[in-house]
């Protein structure tokens, strides 16, 4: 494709979940600029550190250029051939099980829906997961138990209209920082707003807060579970909206009765005057949005810490009304559309069941599919541990780095390097995982491929290419529907542009819905290439074209679910989870303290983006671990010494910084650097691979640790 170069496009940013606008500009000389987009309305023209230095990131330094077949250039026939020929004879002699792609929240959604397509339709397995597993998986989990579906209620406007915000186990100043600014401007204009921040550690999302509740790590459960409690010994409830809208308030009583406010102090580290002063302050305040994000989700108690949130919400009524409502955000750029379209192991595409028979039917008959996938497939986790044990023979990775990302990531890499065949799609030559593929094929970098993206507030964007593809790399939509057509699938993936296949899932959410299913954009089915290039951010559901179908006219209104209380379930009513809070020992003698693994400002996952920018690794240089000076002291560490970090799996090293920022007896560590930025600095060669049981979603937020002041000696 030839790109207009004097023309600034509008395009989507590639890193968080929050999705802002972004208008792109490429200068005769070939220099590119990024600003803001002012009529998009995630941003509304505001960008963050990682999104205004795009433009430091573009390079083809470390490109993958040109398909290699073990280290050697080959053209595309030869390596498509060879994929589609070993996946074919894998199934054919150990069965469609035997084969799994492991995608990513940076794909877009017509390329998830065409990996989706070809694993759960044609290939006949659900082995097909995603890194957002990492992400909010928990969430996903928890909004099916509580709405009978995966629909985040609210939208972004509602932080701003809210009376108090209450932000759980988010740093939302670093990670989603475009909505920080937007809650900050709107607390200037409302000082009457309040915000409570629960974390363990003091971040700097605290700078904003009323209340800031250093929770102990996984009290979660047990705070929400007494704020059920609370609301209900002191008068706070929607007794009108429990009986009309749900179902199992009673049971969710009793077992939160259970717990008084001494066992709530105990669980959580917390006084009993800090619990009472956000218990009452929540009772109080009709408009509350409660924002969560990885600090509940990563976490072997994930979906019960989203459903105790959830239950206090329906609880007071407070959902899907303006300023109300539990929002879940979400760490990726389309995690949201990978949910969409299938592209977790246990979903089918437009939102349905794959253990729902007549949800299988339906896609079987709507994709002409020869062998829909009768169970679900094998999640993040389970998927590299079937990779270790040798179920699965043969792997595509897209557009992610396991080898750094996943926990027990040592583990990971032997059970890659050990796999018979593995694929991967990326745009470098250089990443830890790149390096073990039998196969890499060269995919289109951002700026170059073109698309849509969702973002937390269900918010559907185009991401536009400004830039030629550079070598022979492609469309990931378009690798992998080349693999289908040599898989002899031919018909199914003959697409001749992105806008055929965006119409087509937007066929399959409207197609013989019933009502029962919320992810609706039919309307868009017969889009055609010019209303898809010009295709304004929007909202689902969309059952039909708004106005606002066109640039000049983007639409910011805000919809939000549930508005009638009408929720996704048989019976139409929400449902209350009866929880009662675990207690989990994971230290010991040998190791005693918690650490806990995130992100800092400037950097995103392993880095392979934001580590080209100098201005963006100035901000924080190297890895650290945070350690409070109690524990520096019983340790003998002092600030800025290099310490040892030990987990029963492995050790890095990184810089001491002694704060009282931090908990008393964890550690915080970001999980950026790897061993390309920083000798043994892979932080996930120390994180368990034990998970949530309901959602799948690893506890990488409380891992077992001991510190040591490393001597070279
Ligand atoms: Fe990009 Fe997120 Fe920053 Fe917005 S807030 S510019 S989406 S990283």
């Amino acid at each position: 494709m030839e790109i207009d170069a004097a023309r600034e496009v509008r395009t989507t940013c590639p890193y968080c979940g929050v999705g802002c606008g972004v208008l792109a500009k490429v200068a005769a000389d070939g220099q590119v600029s990024v600003r803001g987009d002012p009529d998009h309305p995630a941003n509304f023209g505001r960008l963050c550190s990682k999104g205004s230095a795009l433009a430091e990131t573009i390079d083809l330094d470390g490109r993958l250029l040109h398909p290699e077949i073990s280290g050697r250039r080959a053209g595309w026939n030869e390596a498509l051939d060879l994929v589609a020929s070993t996946f074919s004879q894998t199934i054919a002699e150990h069965g469609p099980d035997s084969v799994a792609f492991y995608v990513s929240g940076q794909l877009l959604t017509e390329d998830y829906y065409v990996a989706n397509k070809l694993m759960k339709g044609f290939i006949g397995s659900a082995n097909i997961d995603t890194n957002s597993r990492l992400c909010m998986a928990s969430s996903v989990a928890g909004h099916r138990r509580a709405f009978g579906s995966d629909t985040v209620p609210g939208t972004y406007e509602d932080f701003e209209l809210a009376d108090l915000i209450v932000l759980v186990g988010s740093n939302l100043a670093w990670c989603h920082p475009v909505l920080y600014q937007r809650i900050a401007a709107a607390r200037e204009k409302r000082p009457g707003m309040k915000i409570v921040l629960i974390d363990p550690r003091r971040t700097m999302t605290a700078d904003i807060a009323d209340l800031h509740l250093a929770i102990a790590p996984d009290g979660d459960v047990a705070l929400f579970t007494g704020l059920l409690a609370y609301l209900g010994q002191h008068n706070a409830l929607d007794c009108g909206y429990i009986s009309a809208h749900t179902a199992g308030f009673g049971q969710a009583l009793f077992a939160a009765s259970k717990l008084d406010l001494a066992g709530v102090a105990a669980a959580t580290g917390l006084s009993e005057d800090e619990l009472t002063r956000f218990y009452s302050l929540f009772a109080a305040t009709a408009k509350t949005v409660t924002v969560y994000s990885q600090g509940v989700n990563q976490s072997s108690q994930g979906t019960d810490k989203v459903n105790a949130i959830i239950n206090c919400h329906l609880a007071t009524g407070r959902i899907g009304k303006p300023g109300a409502g539990p929002f879940s955000v979400t760490g990726q750029p389309n995690a949201m559309g990978g949910r969409e379209v299938g592209g977790m192991a246990n979903m089918l595409a437009a939102h349905m069941e794959i253990e729902n028979p007549e949800h299988r039917d339906r896609v079987q008959r709507f994709w002409n599919a020869p062998a829909v996938a009768q169970k679900p497939g094998l999640k993040a986790v389970e998927m590299f541990q079937a990779l270790a044990d040798g179920r699965i023979k043969a792997l595509w990775i897209m557009a992610t780095n396991p080898v750094d990302s996943m926990p027990d990531a040592d583990a990971v890499e032997a059970a890659i390097k050990a796999c018979p065949f593995v694929v991967v799609s990326d745009v470098l030559t250089n990443t830890d995982t790149v390096r073990h593929a039998h196969v890499r094929l060269p995919a289109a970098a951002w700026g170059e491929k073109d698309g849509t993206v969702t973002n937390s507030e269900r918010r559907i964007s185009r991401q536009r290419a400004f830039l030629n593809l550079p070598g022979d790399a492609r469309p990931d939509w378009w690798i992998v529907a080349e693999v289908g057509k040599r898989m002899g699938f031919g018909e199914a993936f003959s697409y001749s542009s992105l806008a055929e296949i965006f119409a087509e899932h937007a066929e399959l959410s409207g197609f013989e819905n019933d009502g029962a299913r919320d992810f609706d954009i039919g309307a868009y089915a017969g889009i055609d290439a010019a209303g898809y290039r010009e295709l304004a951010p929007f909202q689902w559901p969309a059952p039909s074209r708004q106005e606002s179908d066109t640039l000049a006219g983007c639409n910011p209104s805000s919809i939000r679910f549930f508005a009638d209380g009408n929720f996704y379930t048989p019976d139409r009513k929400a449902r209350f989870i009866a929880i009662r809070p675990t207690v989990e020992t994971r230290t010991s003698p040998d190791y005693p303290l918690i650490l806990n693994t995130g992100r800092v400002r400037d950097h995103w996952h392993t880095m392979t983006r934001t580590g080209k920018s100098p201005r963006l690794s100035q901000h924080i240089a190297e890895p650290f671990v945070e350690i409070h000076p109690a524990d520096a002291g019983h340790h003998g560490i002092s600030d800025a010494d290099i310490v040892r970090i030990s987990s029963p799996r492995g050790d890095v090293l990184v810089r001491a910084l002694v704060t009282a920022r931090q908990r008393q007896g964890s550690l915080f560590a970001p999980m950026h650097w790897t061993d390309q930025f920083a000798a043994r600095g892979r932080l996930d060669v120390l994180t368990a691979p034990l998970t949530d049981t309901i959602s799948g979603q690893p506890a990488l937020k409380h891992v077992a640790a001991r510190i040591e002041k490393f001597s070279a000696k």
